[in-house]
């Protein structure tokens, strides 16, 4: 160790690589002291190890070693990325209800809660109270579905994509599903119709074209190999102008009377009336059903507000075939997302969507509610806050273009100074996230739960003094 602290001293020269410590050195500093209850040595030394390897790197390409001080810090600086999660809440002030990127629909205290205790310790998920035996998970979702649609039978998966390619696979597989060129569609993440369909083992049979699909053009491409005619709800865009697409009705008809099946990818199933608010209709599943759909396939976290999952509705012998296929097993719903579900799927029963499921309980918030937010934010922060009308959009892919009326917070100002202070936001504790629209930054109450009212305030006073300087 002599020796090595000598020739530190007598030629930082000619060896820069020396003026390192050792991993040992390094991770036994004092300034790492404080990490002793949060990490034990060997992650303080893998992270040692790590910040000495960069450091070496940067020596290579002529920069100077830096100091042991530094290294400390770094290795300090990276413990605090590293021993924190790093999927945490966030304040979605875009306006945008269901959004993807941001964990989509936020769950009800009730779903939550229900979550929580079958988490927490054992259930009944799949054990028959009554009789002392085994029994199945999927009873606890399948009659309140059934009671709510219509339906007559029921299944849920993992996710929407996987009722889908379920669907296909279990019915389709090895045989032609048409579908028109308007709907072999990319919904987003990765999920497009084709590729869900070549998946599945079915062949995929587009007619029509973009804009324009007739009934004649299904007609004329059923034949021997045809196991299914597929709808997507084209969600995340519209065609708009010289258009014509077949309603579902028909095409229930005419698959019936082949003796084929009609599977509606509903994508954001909504069991509420949308034109209520003012939105567009957005088609719900007793519809679809009633139009003579044999499957519909939706989400759980879209406009139904619940966790992730995929739910499937339909013909009972269909359904079964499906619940009997290897893959079922696969993408099946685990028990806190079932349990989170089910609380969703009752507040729908009682009639209390509107008040207890966040994504309803924001489109429905009255318009004065959320200017009269938007207002105190504003006075809270003084200049250059005004508030402003705009529309907050529904997301999650549903009702394309749509919004309902609101009123936001608008921060002014140049171009590079906004985007300075929307990364202020994003990066502050907890994380805001807005968006930048002409010229200014807006953020929505609309979307923000109003418990968070004041952490917003403040992370915006934050961001807008560090953006100043
Ligand atoms: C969102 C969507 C999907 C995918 O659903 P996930 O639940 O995200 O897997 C599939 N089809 C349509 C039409 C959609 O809108």
């Amino acid at each position: 160790m002599a020796c090595y602290n000598g020739l530190r001293r007598t030629m930082p020269a000619e060896s820069p690589f020396r003026a390192l410590p050792s991993v040992d050195r390094l991770a036994s500093d004092p300034r790492l002291r404080p990490l002793r209850g949060d990490a034990p040595p060997q992650v303080v030394a893998q992270l040692a190890r790590e910040v000495l390897a960069e450091a070496r790197a940067a020596v290579a390409q002529g920069r100077p070693a830096p100091s042991q001080e530094q290294l400390a810090e770094a290795v300090l600086h990276r413990a605090q990325a590293v021993l924190r999660p790093s999927l945490r809440p966030v304040i979605n002030a875009t306006g945008v209800i269901v959004h993807t990127n941001l964990g989509r629909a936020p769950l009800s205290e009730e779903a939550i809660a229900a979550m929580e205790a079958v988490a927490r310790g054992y259930s009944n998920l799949e054990f028959d109270l009554e009789a002392g035996e085994r029994g199945s998970r999927h009873v606890h979702l399948e009659s309140l579905l059934c009671r709510l649609t219509g339906a007559e039978a029921a299944l849920v998966v993992n996710n929407n994509a996987a009722a889908v390619l379920l669907a296909l696979t279990a019915l389709c597989q090895g045989r032609e599903v048409v579908v028109s060129r308007g709907q072999a569609v990319e919904i987003g993440g990765g999920f497009r119709i084709p590729d869900i369909l070549r998946q599945s083992g079915a062949r995929l049979v587009e007619v029509g074209t973009t804009n324009r699909t007739y009934l004649r053009d299904y007609e004329e491409a059923i034949g021997p190999e045809t196991a299914a005619l597929l709808r997507v709800h084209t969600s995340n865009f519209r065609i708009v102008g010289f258009t014509h697409s077949v309603p579902l009705r028909e095409m229930a008809e005419l698959a019936h009377a082949r003796g084929l099946v009609v599977i509606d990818d509903l994508g954001s199933g909504c069991l509420l009336d949308t034109t209520r608010f003012g939105l567009a209709y957005e088609p719900r599943p007793q519809d679809s059903l009633g139009e003579g759909a044999d499957l519909v396939c939706f989400s759980g976290d879209k406009l139904l507000g619940g966790p992730q999952a995929g739910i499937v509705l339909g013909r009972r012998d269909l359904v079964e075939r499906l619940r009997r296929h290897p893959l079922a097993r696969a993408v099946r719903l685990d028990k806190a997302s079932i349990a989170a579900l089910q609380a969703t799927l009752l507040h729908y029963l009682r009639g209390e969507a509107l008040e207890k499921v966040p994504v309803w309980r924001m489109i429905a918030m009255p318009l004065r509610e959320v200017e009269r937010r938007a207002r105190r934010w504003a006075r809270a922060l003084g200049s250059p806050a005004q508030v402003r009308p705009s529309r907050s959009m529904v997301g999650g892919g549903s009702l394309p273009e749509e919004g309902v009326p609101t009123r936001v917070l608008a921060v002014a100002g140049d171009g590079a100074w906004l985007v300075e202070v929307a990364r202020r936001l994003r990066l502050g504790e907890p994380p805001v996230v807005g968006r930048i629209e002409a010229d200014a930054l807006l953020l929505d109450p609309r979307t923000v739960d109003p418990r968070d009212d004041a952490a917003l305030v403040a992370a915006l006073k934050a961001a807008l003094a560090a953006a100043a300087v």
